[in-house]
């Protein structure tokens, strides 16, 4: 490697305009030996492993050949003059100005023969006076130019057959668009030459196992090399004239870091001049990406830097405007890969496009703003395969001219995330008030050439933390732990922390960060999607708001707040535990309604699986509930709650929420976990409320502590507000006395139809008969249903009972209750009817009715399940079929006064009605309009 880095090797010229005409071999080679002759660069490649000494400097590059400036002269028309004639006759002065203007084509546009037919039109059909058109290598060239490297510098030979399908895509790319004739055959001249050139170099690289950057450069630029001949020559072909331009010869750039280069505007200008004199044209195809330094080293604008390339020769020609043709309509308000409801921006400001390229949309190189800012060029992105879209332009604002709105929020544009980021947290009370600490924590990083993305110190200078990308945190942190070992030694620092697994977060708006209300919304959006924000970063600048979040909530971070600020729709991503009676119910109504809930509340709600304890059923954009049924039977796995429980997290957007409409502890186990990993639960099912109470305690904690939501009024009333109407009362400071009730439908059924015309055990049979009762009667009797729902309220009251506190008057004798079998039961059941008729009738006689209810004493601090009698008159007394009713005695509704809910509180299609508004109010907490 050592000798790698040391080797005295010249770069071989590839094709610049010199070379696009002449043939393969007199390609001149830049040597520093001045030997221009790729035989030469051959053999020093070969034996480059020898060679061990001398610098790496280069000669200045040869001045373009004449056959090429006669051929473009043989092709040039009365517009344009005659370059091959500009070497013999006057110069030609570059008109510098509007007349100019700039296209660039990215690597998608110019992907194929037929697209970089459609961009030589694009070219041809402008009706500007001169233009220039930058342009990227065809789409993926580039990454293969990085795999040869990579593959040869870590000795891997198969680089040799990347080599061989780029030059055979390259080849019938230019077969296909210049058909043949003179402009194919020198393409393919000097294609062939710049591959054996590459093979060459890279068989050294390959021995060396080893290339410097500046090697890398020069490999990797080819592919605009490539595209930029063959474009000129498919527009010369369609019968413009047409030069092309190797911007190595022009732009003069310095690298300022790994991933940075400064352009240096005089260097390029002078050499502009020169080129322009000596191939005047009015329509002039640039290469991307490709520069010199200035010791004419030929380098890069880093990756995706054409955006940056055509930037600077719109600030170098002073031209009229700047075009960025691509794949996409324009910017959109986040990544349109991610957030699929992104909307185009009609237009944004210098600021907010830099601040959205630099926080990662990659839609534009961050640096590109900069050359044409200071000119007042305006850049318009424009999507190449729908010339229609009239794409996003980005200019200067001034009062006349203001960006136009989309959004009602105005002020924020538009959201980005940067991926695979790390935090470093450098802490110590040592730093604070020690003048230079930040300096010399960012001298140490900057001294291992990393790249600090964000910075934000707490005012308390006890911490400064910084994020910078995660593959380069190892070494900062070493960096950091060498610069401060003796303060580490003295205590002054306490730790230099890293976080891995982190992403940026950044909200881009002009003047958002100034006005009020803005970072509420974004964090408070966050917040309702369970996302814990690590560190926040609000620029001076105004124009963004930055968090770092964890790298697994990238894309749901992303999506939360561009639909907090966007749509104001709230997408649901739900899980459904138990399609038994009302959970089928359910998906019913979320069938039916699912169309009124997008348009009218904006509740974009997605059933993403579906299991019972045998089956499961999942998807990863939504199951289509009109097929539900068919789809778990036909197309459903064994359940597993941990799949299920990891598929509803793997999906990206924002809120997730699991159903359990089973009545089964296991199920309700699984809440905790559900509600660590941010997903909200509902439910009709009463046995985590009613189980333990250490462990509803706990539940609860986290609930409040989580912002998750944990909503379960179909326990108690079916879809009646019970529990909503308890929790309001507490919750605006009323004190609960007492909470009275029939909370059982089926008991409220047999007990209202009890009144003389038939037997009890009849009208069992018959509640039995109609679904009324569970499978076993008894399990209703027993009063147990009642009890757990005592205990729910109870709860909600703040009393701390157990299921077991619960006093329970036992309806059925010993004998009833021990059978074993349902039938024998329900046999034997009229040995009760002589007993309980008794009972009717002494109330009877009394003007009263039997009822059997639940109470909660609040006073008293119990809970229990009676057979009451109580007056005709009462409003217990008067329930038909399975109502329920419940009463509240509070300070504000007296004893005489009492708070009423009455109504159906039995029957799937109630429970689940009550499921479905518990779904409403967490959209409404979400977000969505109430
Ligand atoms: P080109 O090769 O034309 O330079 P890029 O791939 O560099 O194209 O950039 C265009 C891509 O940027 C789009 O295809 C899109 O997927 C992605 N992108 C990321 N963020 C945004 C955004 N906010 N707006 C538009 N496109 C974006
Ligand atoms: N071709 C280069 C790249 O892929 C430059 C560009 O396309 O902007 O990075
Ligand atoms: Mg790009």
């Amino acid at each position: 490697m050592a000798m790698a880095m040391s080797m005295s090797l010249s770069l071989p010229s590839s094709s610049s305009p010199s070379s696009s005409s002449s043939s393969a071999a007199s390609t001149p080679t830049r040597s520093v030996l001045g030997s221009p002759h790729l035989v030469s660069l051959k053999g020093r490649a070969d034996s480059l492993a020898a060679s061990t000494s001398g610098s790496f400097t280069r000669l200045p590059r040869p001045s373009p050949c004449k056959s090429q400036c006669q051929s473009i002269g043989r092709e040039r028309s009365k517009r344009t003059v005659v370059a091959a004639s500009a070497e013999k006759s006057t110069e030609q002065v570059l008109p510098r100005g509007a007349s100019w203007t700039v296209h660039k084509f990215g690597g998608t546009c110019v992907g194929n023969a037929e697209r970089i037919q459609n961009v030589a039109k694009i070219i041809v059909e402008d009706s500007s006076v001169r233009k220039v058109a930058v342009v990227s290598a065809m789409s993926k060239v580039t990454d293969m130019m990085y795999d040869l490297l990579q593959k040869a510098q870590a000795r891997d030979d198969s680089y040799s057959a990347t080599l061989d399908t780029l030059y055979k895509n390259h080849k019938e790319t230019a077969i296909t668009l210049l058909e043949d004739g003179q402009d194919l055959n020198k393409f393919l001249g000097v294609l062939e030459a710049d591959i054996n050139n590459l093979r060459a170099m890279l068989r050294a690289i390959f021995i060396a196992g080893h290339a410097t950057e500046p090697f890398e450069d020069w490999v990797v630029g080819h592919g605009e090399l490539w595209s930029a001949q063959l474009l000129a020559a498919t527009v010369r072909k369609m019968g413009l004239p047409c030069v092309w331009m190797d911007a190595r010869d022009v732009i003069v750039v310095t690298p300022t870091g790994k991933q940075q280069v400064d352009p240096d505007f005089e260097a390029s200008e002078e050499k502009l001049d020169k080129w322009y004199s000596r191939f005047p044209s009015d329509t002039v195809i640039v290469t991307g990406f490709i520069a010199s330094t200035p010791d004419n080293i030929p380098t890069t604008l880093k990756r995706d830097g054409s955006d940056l390339s055509a930037a600077i020769m719109g600030a170098l020609l002073k031209a009229s405007k700047v075009t960025i043709w691509t794949d996409v309509d324009g910017v959109y308000s986040a990544d349109p890969r991610k957030v699929s409801e992104a909307v185009i921006l009609k237009s944004l400001s210098y600021q907010e496009a830099w601040e959205m390229s630099y926080f990662g949309a990659n839609v534009l190189h961050p640096r590109t703003t900069i050359p044409v800012m200071k000119h007042n060029i305006p850049v318009t992105i424009r999507n190449v395969f729908n010339v229609a879209a009239p794409g996003t332009e980005i200019r200067g604002v001034s009062e006349s001219k203001p960006l136009e709105s989309i959004a009602t929020m105005d002020f924020v544009k538009g959201f980005t995330t940067v991926d695979n980021i790390a935090l470093v947290n450098v802490e110590g009370t040592g730093m604070a008030g020690v003048p230079g600490t930040a300096s010399d924590i960012f001298d140490t990083v900057k001294g291992v050439g990393a790249n600090v993305v964000m910075i934000s110190q707490a005012s308390s200078e006890h911490s400064v933390c910084f994020a910078v990308p995660e593959k380069e945190v190892d070494t900062v942190r070493l960096a950091l732990l060498t610069r401060f070992r003796r303060d580490l030694d003295a205590g002054r620092i306490s730790k230099v922390e890293v976080v891995k697994n982190c992403c940026i977060l950044a909200a881009v708006g002009q003047r958002m960060a100034s006005t009020p209300g803005v970072s509420a919304t974004l964090f408070t959006a966050l917040a309702k999607a369970n996302i814990n924000v690590r560190a926040i970063a609000q620029g001076c600048s105004e124009y963004n708001i930055t968090v770092v979040v964890d790298q697994n909530d990238s894309i749901r971070a992303l999506k939360a707040v561009h639909s907090r600020f966007y749509l104001s729709r709230t997408p649901l991503a739900v899980g459904l535990v138990g399609p038994g009676l009302i959970g089928k119910t359910l998906l019913d109504q979320f069938k039916d309604q699912a169309a009124s809930l997008k348009e009218e509340f904006h509740i974009d709600l997605r059933v993403m699986g579906i299991t019972d304890s045998n089956t499961m059923y999942l998807d990863d954009t939504g199951i289509d509930l009109a097929n539900w049924r068919e789809l778990i039977e036909t197309k459903g796995v064994p359940a597993d709650m941990s799949k299920f429980t990891a598929h509803l997290q793997s999906h990206s957007l924002p809120n997730t929420v699991i159903i359990d409409c089973t009545a089964s502890a296991k199920v309700a186990e699984n809440y905790y976990q559900w509600m660590e990993k941010g997903m909200h639960i509902i439910t009709p099912n009463k046995k985590a409320n009613s189980g333990p109470y250490d462990q509803y305690a706990k539940l609860k904690e986290l609930q409040r502590q989580s912002y998750t939501h944990y909503f379960y009024e179909a326990t108690v009333g079916a879809g009646l507000p019970i529990v909503s109407t308890l929790r309001g009362l507490v919750e605006t400071g009323d004190k609960i006395v007492k909470v009275e009730g029939i909370f059982s439908g089926t008991l409220s059924y047999i007990f209202n139809s009890f009144n003389g015309t038939k037997t009890f055990s009849e009208i069992v049979k018959e509640a039995k008969a109609s679904g009324y009762t569970e499978p076993d009667p008894r399990d209703d009797l027993s009063g147990m249903d009642v009890a757990r729902k005592v205990i729910i309220l109870a709860r909600e009251c703040g009393l701390q009972l157990e299921l077991g506190d619960i006093e329970i008057d036992k309806l059925l004798p010993e004998s009833l209750s021990a059978i074993d079998s349902v039938e024998e039961f329900l046999e034997k059941l009229p040995s009760f009817d002589a007993d309980i008729e008794a009972r009717r009738k002494e109330a009877d006689a009394a003007g009263e009715v039997l009822r059997f209810i639940g109470i909660v004493d609040v006073t008293a601090n119990k809970g229990a399940v009676k057979l009451v009698r109580r007056s005709k008159s009462d409003p217990f007394a008067q329930l038909s079929g399975t109502d329920n009713i419940i009463a509240f005695t509070s300070a504000r509704y007296s004893k005489l006064q009492r708070l009423i809910v009455r109504g159906p509180g039995a029957g799937a299609e109630v429970t689940a009605a009550g499921v479905f508004s518990d779904l409403l109010r967490l959209a409404s907490y979400l977000g969505a309009p109430s």
